[in-house]
C-alpha cells in the first residue's frame, strides 16, 4: 500500500509529466473510480484546463487547475500513474486516462480498486473537512508538534502511528520501520514514553522517509540495516541478530526484533 515516500514519489511524477501541459480529453474508463461525485464532474472539471500545481498531503495527491479546482488522487493499495504515447499499449487496469496536449496520455492505474479520485476546490478545507492530521513532512511540522501528538494521548504506539487523523501518512511499512530504528517495541504505551524517547522516534520517522525518498522507495537499495529490506520473510535482525518476529498490533502485521525492541514493564 503506498504511504507517504510513496505517495511523494507520485507527486514528484504528476509534477515532471503532467505540470503545464493541458487535458484535452478525459476517459473515465470505471466509473466507479470517482466513488464521491460522478464521471460528469471529473470531466467537465479537468478538460480543457492546463495543469498548474502538485501538492500532497500524507496519502492524498492533489493536482491543481487553471480554473481554481483540485484533482484530488488516493491511491488505496495498488493505485499508481503511469504515462504512454499515442502509438504505445496503455498498461492494464487503467481507471482514468488524462489525454495531455504533449501527445501523452497520463493514468491513474489500479488493479484492485481501493483508490479514488475526487474534486476540490480548497485543498485546506477539504483536508480539514476529513480532519486529517499534520504530514510530518511539509513545513510547519518538528519534534514539538511531533511531541504534540502524544500528549495526552492512550494506546500502543503503533496504533496511534497509524491513525491518519493523529497524523496523515504513516502506513504499516513505515510505522514498523520507525519503531525499529527507534528501539520501541510496537505495543508501548504512547504514555510511556520520555521526551527523549519521542525524540528517538521522530528522527527514526524523518530518517526511514529521508533513506526512502533517495533511493525513489526501491526498498532493496536502502542500507542494510532497514527492516524494509527484511519484511515478509523471517530472518535474522541485521541489528543484533536476533529472529524477527511477526504479529498483529493494531489489526495490521507487525515486524519487529523481540531483542532491541523489548517490550517495557
Ligand atoms: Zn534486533
Amino acid at each position: 500500500m503506498p504511504e507517504l515516500p510513496e505517495v511523494e514519489m507520485r507527486r514528484r511524477f504528476m509534477e515532471s509529466q503532467a505540470v503545464g501541459r493541458r487535458i484535452l480529453k478525459v476517459a473515465v474508463i470505471d466509473p466507479t473510480v470517482t466513488k464521491r461525485i460522478g464521471p460528469a464532474e471529473i470531466t467537465g472539471s479537468l478538460k480543457g484546463q492546463r495543469i498548474t500545481a502538485t501538492r500532497r498531503h500524507g496519502k492524498w495527491l492533489f493536482t491543481g487547475l487553471e480554473n481554481g479546482r483540485w484533482l484530488v488522487l488516493h491511491f488505496g493499495m495498488t493505485g499508481r500513474l503511469a504515462v504512454h504515447g499515442v502509438d504505445e499499449t496503455p498498461p492494464r487496469f487503467v481507471r482514468l486516462a488524462l489525454h495531455l496536449n504533449d501527445g501523452h496520455t497520463l493514468a491513474f492505474v489500479d488493479s484492485r480498486k481501493f483508490g479514488g479520485a475526487g474534486m476540490t476546490d480548497d485543498v485546506d478545507a477539504f483536508l480539514a473537512t476529513r480532519h486529517w492530521g499534520p504530514d510530518p513532512t511539509l513545513p510547519g511540522f518538528d519534534l514539538n508538534a511531533f511531541r504534540e501528538i502524544f500528549a495526552g494521548r492512550s494506546g500502543n504506539l503503533k496504533g496511534i502511528l497509524l491513525n491518519q487523523r493523529v497524523i496523515a501518512g504513516i502506513g504499516n511499512l513505515y510505522a514498523d520501520e520507525m519503531l525499529y530504528q527507534a528501539g520501541l517495541h510496537p505495543e508501548t504505551r504512547a504514555a510511556d514514553l520520555e521526551p527523549a524517547t519521542v525524540k528517538k522516534l521522530y528522527e527514526a520517522m524523518m530518517t526511514a522517509f529521508g533513506a526512502s525518498l533517495a533511493v525513489e522507495t526501491r526498498y532493496a537499495e536502502l542500507p542494510e540495516n532497514f527492516l524494509l529490506r527484511h519484511r515478509n520473510r523471517t530472518c535474522q535482525c541485521p541489528r543484533c541478530g536476533a529472529t524477527l518476529k511477526v504479529h498483529r498490533v493494531a489489526g495490521r502485521s507487525t515486524y519487529y526484533c523481540p531483542r532491541h525492541q523489548r517490550k517495557r514493564r
